[in-house]
Parts: C-alpha cells; sequence; structure tokens
C-alpha cells in the first residue's frame, strides 16, 4: 500500500480536530486545498494567524475582542447594572442582534460531568469576583436550555446567592434542548423580555 506523504497526513490529522470534521471531510478538505491556486490556500493559513494574533479574551467579560477591554465594556452608553452570563462569545454576537444593551460574562463553556469540565475550568471565579466588586442590580444566568446549560446556572446561582444580587434566568420560551445559538431573533427577543427569578 502506498504510504501518503508526511505533510498531507499532518494536515489531515489537523484538519479531523476541528469541531464536527470528520476523517473523510479532513482527508477532502486536505486534497482540496492541494488542488487549488497555492495562494488561495495560503490566504487560509495567513487568514488564522491574522485572526489568532490580532482576538484576544477580553480580560474583565471574557469575549472575543480585537481590543482588551473590549469595546462592550468600555461602551460608557451600555447599561452597567444589567450583566449578562452566557457560555460562549458566538452568543454575544446572538443577544447583540436582538439589542440586548447591558453587560456580559462569558464562561467560556459549562459544566460537564460528562466531558469533566468544572467550575474551575470556567471562569466561575472571574464571574463572582466582579459580581462583588461592580454593583449590578440583576444576574441572568442566559446559560443554554439543554440539561448541561440548566445544571450550569443552577451552580452558578448557588454561587451568587451569598452576594444578594438578584439573579434570574432567561424565560421559559426557549424550547427545552435547544440552543441559544440556533433560535431565532424573536423568540431570544421574548426570552430576554420575559427574564424570571432563580430562587
Ligand atoms: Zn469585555
Amino acid at each position: 500500500m502506498a504510504t501518503r506523504d508526511r505533510t498531507i497526513e499532518n494536515l489531515i490529522t489537523r484538519l479531523t480536530r476541528l469541531p464536527g470534521i470528520g476523517p473523510k471531510t479532513a482527508e477532502r478538505l486536505a486534497f482540496h486545498l492541494l488542488r487549488v491556486d497555492a495562494d488561495e490556500a495560503l490566504q487560509l493559513a495567513k487568514a488564522i494567524e491574522e485572526v489568532r494574533a490580532a482576538v484576544k479574551s477580553c480580560s474583565q467579560c471574557f469575549q472575543l475582542d480585537a481590543a482588551d477591554p473590549c469595546g462592550i465594556c468600555t461602551d460608557a452608553t451600555r447599561d452597567r447594572t444589567m450583566l449578562l452570563v452566557v457560555e460562549d462569545p458566538r452568543e454575544v454576537i446572538r443577544f447583540e442582534e436582538v439589542g440586548y444593551k447591558g453587560l456580559y460574562h462569558v464562561l467560556q463553556g459549562r459544566l460537564s460531568q460528562l466531558e469533566g469540565i468544572r467550575p474551575e475550568d470556567l471562569t466561575t471565579a472571574q464571574l463572582v469576583l466582579r459580581v462583588r466588586r461592580e454593583q449590578f442590580a440583576e444576574v441572568c444566568l442566559a446559560t443554554n436550555p439543554d440539561l448541561e446549560g440548566e445544571g450550569t446556572a443552577r451552580v452558578l446561582a448557588e454561587q451568587l446567592a451569598p452576594l444578594g444580587v438578584k439573579v434570574t434566568r432567561l424565560a421559559r420560551g426557549l424550547p427545552a434542548g435547544s440552543s441559544i445559538a440556533q433560535v431565532s431573533a424573536s423568540i431570544l427577543a421574548d426570552a430576554i423580555e420575559g427574564r424570571r427569578p432563580l430562587s
């Protein structure tokens, strides 16, 4: 059996590590990159290099931005009494689209027994510190309405309880098991509007 070039194997292995890319797709992408114009393929490598150099996690809210603190944290027109806690930076974009005007805290994931993700693997300690230090009137736990998202919200609510801040959850209008990344803008807007206290 003919062996493939080591560099092609390396590329396929690296592509396989991307979410949603299986070995077959990785192989197809690798050979596509070899077939197209060299310049076209190298532009992809360059785009990855540029975005990694330019975009960082904000040291206050942990969303991704070219500036630290990010554009939202430094925006004087935002409502600084409202904090929305989300799992992922992509969800910040969703809430921005539906006109949310408060601040954010990005957990960088959610708790998962199955995947061994514990509170110390997320930005939970930084969240508690922030709520202790800043004057939030409300912290809304906008983790996803699925099993792990609900579990994460419960743990966070327990950690925030001693601080005496009002803790809420998005309205129940979000279909159970759905994800914030996928629901329609109108459902998401209603979910923020109808926030409910979490006891
Ligand atoms: Zn920020």
